[in-house]
């Protein structure tokens, strides 16, 4: 990405008129740690220095840990980098789909960067992929993460998405499957004392907690999440979408920083046929479906990857990630799990206390 890409976000994006006081930015995409942490150490430092005096970013890095050395630990203290690692449970739970390119699994590498984050003692969490394999695994799960000292945990479901055309979810009986893992898992979670934060837990008590549940989704608001590619074309909505073309839609880039001021990006996005469909999408959601003061109409990367169409409602992954699991955490509450006794810190550091 070059300097004048980064200066483009710092000086239009990351301005008090598009972003937030805290605004979260997150190098995604690909690995970052394939850039050497000096780049990153320049390039925040530039966006530093030409954002608005007011806004300040909370920095996040996504990545598989092959290759976090000193000098990232040293960058990762010095930015106060919010860091998640790719790690998929056990070795053979991890190794069946995250190989190299020559076929090797990364676990011990992923383990590794486990270990020295640790001992750095710089707080990360693990995001683990859930696969069919996964759903008989809650208590071995469990147990890898307590012994490997990990305490922040966020569970994704592999998804069809983008490339990714079949997901080893989509059985007969998925919802029956994964209701049973996470039932295990929140039992083992609530009964343990040496609590590991779960994301996706920490998140449904939150918002069944609130008074405030106004359907309010990010992937589905324009302008509520903006992506940036490497060459300055900027997406929005779910952030996957930039990186995707259909035949319906055409690209989601739509428009690149480096050729026009993003105020006029950001009207185009607002006043797309892409924006209509998706807020059409969020109605039928919110005319057919009890959930969606939880959800708010779910990831429209999902409805375009499962229907073709980003006014769909019903997906596999809006059925496991939000009916399930909400399902799961209200039944738990009812049964007088001991999900209440203690705060639980929220994804975005805040304390809910129940
Ligand atoms: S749970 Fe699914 S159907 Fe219900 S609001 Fe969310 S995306 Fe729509």
């Amino acid at each position: 990405m070059s300097e004048r890409v980064l200066s483009a976000v710092a000086e239009q994006i990351l301005h008090p008129q598009w972003a937030d006081p805290v605004p979260s930015v997150v190098w995604h995409a690909g690995e970052p740690l394939a850039l050497r942490a000096d780049w990153y150490d320049a390039a925040m430092s530039l966006i530093g220095s030409r954002t608005f005096p007011t806004v300040s970013p909370r920095w996040g890095l996504q990545t598989s840990g092959i290759g976090l050395d000193d000098a990232w630990l040293a960058l990762l203290r010095r930015w106060n980098i919010g860091i998640g690692l790719s790690l998929d449970g056990p070795a053979d739970l991890h190794d069946a789909t995250r190989r190299t390119r020559g076929g090797k699994g990364t676990f011990g590498a992923a383990m590794r960067a486990v270990g020295r984050l640790r001992e750095a003692e710089i707080p990360f969490h693990v995001i683990t992929v859930l696969t069919r394999a996964h759903l008989g695994e809650a208590d071995r799960l469990f147990d890898f993460y307590l012994e490997a000292g990990i305490r922040r945990v966020c569970f994704n479901v592999e998804e069809v998405e983008g490339a990714h055309r079949a997901s080893s979810l989509a059985f007969a009986g998925v919802e029956r499957a994964y209701r049973a893992f996470l039932e295990r898992f929140l039992e083992r979670w609530s009964a343990c004392p040496d609590r590991i934060w779960v994301r996706e837990f920490a998140e449904a008590i939150a918002l069944l907690a609130t008074d405030e549940r106004d359907g309010f989704n990010e992937q589905t608001e324009p302008l509520a999440a903006l992506s940036v590619a490497v060459d300055g074309g900027v997406s929005s909505f779910s952030p996957e979408l930039l990186g995707l073309a259909s035949d319906r839609h055409g690209s989601f880039v739509f428009g690149n920083l480096l050729e026009e001021p993003f105020a006029v990006i950001a009207e185009r996005i607002r006043s797309s046929e892409i924006a209509r469909e998706i807020a059409s999408g969020v109605a039928a959601c919110r005319a057919s479906c009890s959930y969606f003061p939880l959800c708010g109409g779910g990831a429209p990367v999902n409805k375009l990857a499962e229907h073709g169409r980003l006014d769909a409602t019903e997906t596999l992954f809006c059925r496991l990630t939000r009916k399930v699991l909400f399902d799961v955490v209200l039944d738990a509450l009812e049964r007088g799990l001991r999900l209440t006794d203690e705060a639980v810190v929220a994804s975005d550091g805040q304390e809910v206390h129940l």
